[in-house]
């Protein structure tokens, strides 16, 4: 029998030839350095962190070349698939604004030229070119059970062996193929083998982008490329996609550098242009003064979940996403502040080869950063959209109160020098609650006093203030002089210099009489401007504050 015979019978329908498929899927028509990327999950619903990363900088890649970056779905190992599990990856990488230019839509749709873009879809195909293999006597029909399989490991353990189906414990390799055919036609269960050309002694050399150039031995296994359910292996599934899909660049985790040698084998022996490889490390976290690799159980910051339940606003990750892969991203940002990401060159060299450290408190500070550069309106739909999810109280009170709250998160911002003291939205409520009467009458009040916390002197400083100074038409500087006046007529210092030259002749100075004003209206010792949280305020409501202070406390 020959192996044309064989692949015949293997493959009965299988009436096309790999050549029909590359004119199907021609070569694109891009521009000189344009970069074809992918990102390839299982159907697992799960984006993590790291795949986040690893997605956002494969987009970016092609996009600044203005290539294509295109979704795949991997979904050859049915265990890992679970249902929607195609749209939950579709949808979480497009709220931190990962798109495709091409590839699945949902479970079962695409978009683009080079589909299906499922590997469950595309079984003629990978039929049609492991038939080819077979025909050139590069793939065989193995029948080896697990049993089987588990023996030669034990074997292989105890002579120290390397563990794999290879060489001499490739038992069927030559077997004979009419007997291999006739188990098959009695129905034995079987798989196909990549009948491997390379000795493990050898090398291959290759450069990976990032990683640069290495060296790994050849791989000499005979890999499963078609499994008993019909279905290819990943390996072989993802070298025929990448080539016919014209991937041009293999951006991924570097948990597959170790495939890389089976990987350009099968590219190689299937006559396929070998991609360029760009293999991201892990991202780090420091823990007691060591670094290790973020991990998907033990760190809640892994689930991209954590950072929309926080209200951490997509930008300011995306921010951080391309400062932690480019370190010069922030230098750059600093002079060309209202740039854009897109506008920014972003070079596999400078992509950390050991794995990046991925710090909270780093992506908070950028967040605080950009939160700050916000107009008020901005950062009220973002707290607006935040509390619609996890604040029903607050988004009531936003809606109802819009330009007041609008005129709250414009205290202290669009000004030369912005206050930046929010870095989440989760942190909106804390920061002024006070300002609405709802949660200010709703709340046991914890006052923060400063020096001056008698009840009385409390008294008499405010109801004296409201009756003889408060003027709502005031310019600040007329507020403050009058907060001196009246420190001085209660006898405190008019200014703290004043003071601390004297301390004797005063009670203290207006520092601490303003903290009267500030803690009554606000409960809080900290808080951002004064004269503007008053000027929103407006009398009636720091009166009702006062009365509320004088009969519950
Ligand atoms: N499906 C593989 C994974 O789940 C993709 C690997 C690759 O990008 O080649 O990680």
């Amino acid at each position: 029998m020959t192996n044309k015979e064989m692949a015949d019978i293997l493959f009965p329908n299988i009436d096309k030839t790999p050549e029909d498929y590359e004119k199907m899927y021609p070569e694109r028509n891009i521009k000189e350095g344009a970069i074809v990327s992918r990102y390839a999950p299982s159907p697992t619903g799960f984006v993590h962190m790291g795949a986040l990363f690893a997605s956002f900088i494969e987009r970016k890649m092609a996009r600044q070349t203005d290539g294509i970056f295109y979704l795949r779905i991997e979904d050859t190992d049915g265990k890992r698939s679970i249902e929607n599990g195609v749209s939950m990856i579709i949808q979480d990488l497009s709220n931190y604004g990962i798109t495709f230019d091409e590839g699945m839509v949902s479970e079962t749709e695409w978009k683009g030229q080079y589909g299906p873009y499922i590997q469950s879809a595309r079984r003629e195909i990978y039929h049609t070119y492991i038939k080819r293999l077979v025909e050139e006597g590069l793939a065989y029909p193995c029948f080896c059970k697990e049993e089987e399989l588990e023996e030669i490991r034990k074997k292989q353990e105890k002579n120290h062996e390397r563990i794999g189906y290879y060489g001499k414990y490739a038992f069927y390799r030559e077997f004979s193929k009419e007997e291999a055919i006739s188990r098959i036609k009695k129905g034995d269960p079987y798989v196909i083998r990549l009948k491997s050309p390379g000795n493990f002694e050898k090398k291959i050399h290759f450069k990976d982008l990032i990683k640069g150039e290495l060296e790994l031995p050849e791989n000499d296994l005979d890999i499963v490329i078609l499994k008993g359910d019909g279905l290819p292996t990943y390996h072989f599934a993802h070298a025929v996609d990448d080539h016919l899909m014209r991937t041009t660049h293999v951006i991924r985790g570097d948990e597959w550098l170790s495939s890389v040698p089976i990987h350009i084998q099968l590219f190689s022996i299937l006559g396929f242009k070998v991609p360029k490889y760009a293999h991201i490390s892990p991202l780090m976290k420091e823990e007691d003064g060591k670094r290790r690799k973020l991990s998907k159980r033990k760190d809640p910051e892994m689930a991209v979940s954590f950072y929309h339940e926080q209200g951490i606003p997509i930008q300011a990750i995306l921010l951080y996403l391309i400062t932690v892969a480019n370190s010069n991203f922030e230098a750059w940002y600093e002079q060309n502040k209202n740039a854009s990401i897109d506008d920014f060159s972003l070079d596999f060299k400078k992509i950390s080869s050991s794995g990046s450290l991925f710090d909270m408190e780093k992506l908070l500070n950028i967040s605080k950063n950009y939160l700050s550069r916000l107009k008020a309106s901005e950062v009220y739909d973002l707290a607006l959209s935040y509390a619609s999810q996890y604040d029903l109280k607050l988004c009531e009170l936003l809606k109802k109160y819009k330009e007041y709250a609008i005129a709250i998160f414009n205290i202290e911002r669009e000004q030369k020098k912005p206050r930046k003291d929010l870095s989440k939205m989760s942190e909106v409520k804390e920061q002024i609650w006070y300002m609405f009467d709802e949660l200010f009458e709703s709340e046991p009040l914890q006052y923060e006093w400063g020096i001056i916390d008698s009840k009385d002197e409390i008294l008499k400083i405010s109801s004296y203030y409201f009756e003889n100074y408060y003027n709502p038409s005031d310019t600040k500087e007329e507020w403050f002089s009058k907060l001196k006046d009246l420190s001085e007529y209660f006898g405190y210092a008019k200014e703290v210099k004043m003071y601390k030259e004297n301390p004797e002749l005063y009670k203290g100075h207006v520092g601490d009489v303003s903290m009267v004003l500030r803690v009554l209206l606000t409960t809080k010792s900290m808080t951002p401007d004064l004269y503007d949280i008053m000027n929103l305020l407006g009398k009636e409501r720091m009166e009702s504050r006062m009365e509320r202070f004088q009969k519950n406390v």
